[in-house]
């Protein structure tokens, strides 16, 4: 199959559909595959590594959409993008096309064939294409909150590990996902003092088999969330309730009852934050402060780390786009009931229920 890698155009998006290593994979599966010059740039990856694995190169997106017969991207197609796809084209990249008609009716009328990252699962009902870009901003949610507990920053003024004969900072990490399992790594990794809430009896009790003593864990009622981000210096939100709303967990009367210069990381502020006092913050400005407690609130945080995250989602899409590739879309969706579930559009139809329902179209 020929495989385009176009470079990705929106606003502060460095990451890049395929890194050379993927690349080499397909490519030794006798595939070929262009890549838009400087695609790789903001990881790091030149045209000459892309040279180098077998890739060629291609001067414009034009040249890419006109030619391969698989498109492979990170973010959703921009509507310029959009209009250069075509009929009986495969695109395989996130697309979150519930809350976005104008994208999906472009994908519509191009009468392309477009695979959604985020929509295909696993055999244990959990989502692989998110997961890595969860395990990044979970790790990434106790390395941002260390920061703004500093005094430059607004914070406190807390060493998360504390030092001998000083106590170490105290974490609370309200959900223990994917997300809320990395803050937590990290931050026992630091040395906190470190408390993952949960609502899921069974999460409570894998995370209390993962990490042993060096970790509590609390059931999240309402009573012991308000009592323990009281006396909290850092609180990561991580919460996820599928298809709804995060639900908003401290109330902004609760602020001023806790230690000011305290931090709050809302990692759930893609799913409008599960804190009242949350507002989407950009990585130019990731934190503001309400009555004296420090707010981090950025939603796409696996940006700020474009190759650290490229190549964690490349491991995750890898297997996919090998079997797109060897397959044909038709094959490998009906040899894999999970990849099936990542078909979002095909020519001009929604196939993804969810979507169609969201946006009251035809399924
Ligand atoms: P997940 O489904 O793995 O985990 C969510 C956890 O929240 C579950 O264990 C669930 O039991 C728990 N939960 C639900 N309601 C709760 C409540 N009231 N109190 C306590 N726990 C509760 O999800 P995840 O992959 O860890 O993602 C968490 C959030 O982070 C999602 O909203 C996701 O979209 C978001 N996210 C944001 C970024 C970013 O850049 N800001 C990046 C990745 C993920």
């Amino acid at each position: 199959m020929f495989i385009g890698v176009p470079k990705e155009i929106k606003n502060n998006e460095f990451r890049v559909g395929m890194t050379p290593t993927s690349v080499r994979e397909v490519v030794a599966r006798g595939h070929k595959v262009v890549v838009e010059t400087n695609a790789g740039i903001g990881i790091g990856c030149t045209d000459e590594d892309y040279i180098k694995v077998g890739a060629t190169i291609a001067q414009t997106a034009e040249e890419i959409f006109a030619s391969a017969e698989m498109i492979v991207k990170v973010k959703e197609p921009q509507p310029v993008e959009c209009k250069m796809l075509r009929e009986g084209q495969l695109l395989f990249t996130y697309l979150h096309l519930a809350p976005d008609p104008t994208q999906t009716e472009l994908l519509q009328e191009s009468g392309c064939t477009a695979i959604a990252y985020e929509t295909i699962t696993d055999a244990k009902g959990g989502l692989p294409l998110l997961a890595p870009m969860s395990e990044v901003a979970g790790r990434m949610s106790i390395q941002v909150g260390a920061v703004a507990l500093q005094k430059a920053n607004g914070g406190l003024g807390t060493l998360l590990g504390g030092v001998p004969g000083v106590a170490p900072g105290k974490v609370v990490v309200i959900g223990g996902g994917v997300v809320g399992l990395n803050a937590a790594r990290m931050a026992i990794g630091l040395g906190a003092d470190v408390t993952v809430l949960d609502r899921s009896l069974p999460r409570l009790a894998y995370i209390d088999d993962v990490f042993g003593p060096r970790l509590k864990t609390q059931y999240a009622t309402i009573d012991a969330t308000e009592e323990l981000v009281l006396q909290a210096d850092l609180v990561v939100g991580a919460v996820l309730v599928p298809g709804a709303a995060a639900p908003k967990l401290i109330k902004k009367a609760q602020l001023s009852q806790m230690k000011p210069g305290a931090v709050l990381v809302d990692v759930a502020i893609d799913q409008g934050g599960c804190f009242e006092t949350s507002k989407a913050t950009t990585h130019a400005e990731p934190t503001y402060v309400v009555d004296d407690i420090v707010h981090y609130c950025v939603a796409n945080m696996p940006g700020a780390v474009a190759r650290t995250s490229t190549f964690a989602l490349n491991n995750a899409t890898l297997p996919f786009t090998l079997a797109l590739a060897d397959k044909g879309w038709k094959q490998a969706c009906a040899d894999d009931a999970h990849l099936l579930n990542g078909l979002n559009v095909h020519a001009g139809q929604i196939t993804y229920e969810a979507v169609s329902e969201a946006l009251g179209k035809e399924f």
